[in-house]
């Protein structure tokens, strides 16, 4: 194995992605289209990689955040349909033509900014329709008495120049959470999104091809709601509480190995800041991996990782490079052995839970300089090393 390996890595398998690519699609049906958010490098896991197995699966469409995001998709090989969720400025209009990327469009100033560009450029960019039915960040305003200006201007961005309105979309703020008043207000947002559709398509005289707006609470909890297609992320990758129920995979296992074993005597405190001191002879590991590899200092003294016996506690300040972990009930894990810092054995949901966050906040944090292994078909297929020398 190469020394790099030694340290931290994240083993990414794609055929956990397959799976879980292939239990959604049955999920939604034939009839549904399948966008794949792979934004923020596929939520840490890679997203050339990623979307290139995506690809393969016969996904319809993919998400990035920005044009750089796209750029590296299309450099990368990728050919497929890619929709970008913010904003592109528009002097990058003439190459989002170039390269077939669609772009989204969430207010009649933009609207008005990417049709003069791509007239100027002398190209049509394909576009997407963002409308905000209660998330309250990008998108057309049409609730409540906006509903009719709403639907006029979208009117208007759709009879532009140079634009070519394929699709319509929503965001779902609380798609995820089962309680009455977050199911109410998931219901009255595809209500509007649905109502503020049909006003556009009567007097456009013309249907969207794509109308879509189902994240993965949405996929998970709201089957009817899936429309033309559908967007789910987090459930692709196989974590939450909804991939649990659904039997998905996680695709990423992050790992580390143990570089050296002391012995210390009770009493005493280990790391910086003095946070935890033995109670009884201790043997304690040093496991390459901390927060500058995207381990949340947070954790400090809060949470285990995984040996091939069982759980280690992790004891003391988590440090840059590295954490301690105690091995005194475990004598058979040696130096060099593996530990499972989340994955299938060890719960990146748990680990969330205990650093009060959400996975995708975990996986998008591992950080540059952990490289990537990528399993597929049982074998490693492609290593991604981040090599300065
Ligand atoms: C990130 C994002 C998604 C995917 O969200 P998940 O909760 O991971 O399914 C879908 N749509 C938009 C607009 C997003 O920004």
């Amino acid at each position: 194995m190469n020394s790099t390996l030694r340290r931290t890595w994240a083993e990414i398998d794609l055929d956990a992605l397959a799976h879980n690519y292939r239990t959604l699609r049955k999920r939604i049906g034939p009839d549904v289209k399948f966008l794949g958010v792979v934004k923020a490098d596929a939520y840490g896991h890679g997203a050339v990689q990623v979307s290139r197995t995506l690809e393969q699966l016969g996904a319809d469409y993919l998400a990035v955040s920005s044009i750089d995001e796209a750029m590296e998709l299309r450099s990368g090989g990728i050919i497929m349909p890619i929709l970008i969720l913010g904003h592109t400025p528009r002097e990058q209009v003439g190459r989002l033509i170039e390269y077939h990327i669609t772009q989204a469009v969430t207010c009649e100033a933009k609207a008005l900014e990417y049709s003069e560009e791509a007239v100027r450029c002398g190209g049509t960019l394909t576009v997407h329709i963002k409308v905000d039915t209660g998330m309250s960040r990008l998108g057309y305003i049409c609730d409540g008495a906006y509903f009719t200006t709403g639907a006029q201007g979208i009117c208007r961005a759709c009879a532009l120049p140079g634009l070519q309105v394929e699709g319509i979309f929503t965001h779902f703020a609380v798609a995820d959470e089962p309680d009455e008043d977050s199911v109410a207000y998931t219901r009255s947002q595809f209500d509007l999104f649905c109502r503020i559709t049909e006003e556009v398509e009567k007097c456009r005289g013309e249907r969207f091809a794509i109308r879509h707006c189902a994240n993965t609470g949405a996929v998970a909890c709201y089957p009817e709601m899936c429309l033309d297609m559908v967007r789910p992320g987090l459930l692709l990758y196989g974590y939450g509480e909804f991939a649990e129920k659904l039997a998905l995979q996680p695709v990423m296992t992050l790992k580390s190995t143990i570089s050296t074993i002391k012995i210390y005597a009770p009493g005493t405190s280990v790391s910086y800041g003095r946070i935890f001191t033995t109670d009884r002879t201790t043997r304690m590991g040093v496991v390459p991996y901390g927060y500058a590899d995207g381990f949340f200092r947070y954790l400090s003294n809060r949470c285990q990782l995984m040996t091939a016996d069982g759980p280690a506690p992790q004891r003391g300040k988590i440090c840059m490079d590295m954490c301690m972990i105690d091995l005194t009930d475990l004598p058979n894990v040696l130096v060099g052995d593996e530990v499972e810092i989340f994955g299938k054995r060890n719960s990146l949901n748990e680990m969330a839970a205990l650093a009060g966050t959400i996975p995708y906040e975990l996986t998008c944090a591992v950080s540059k300089r952990v490289p990537r292994i990528y399993r597929q078909n049982g074998a490693v297929t492609e290593r991604e090393l981040l090599l300065r020398f």
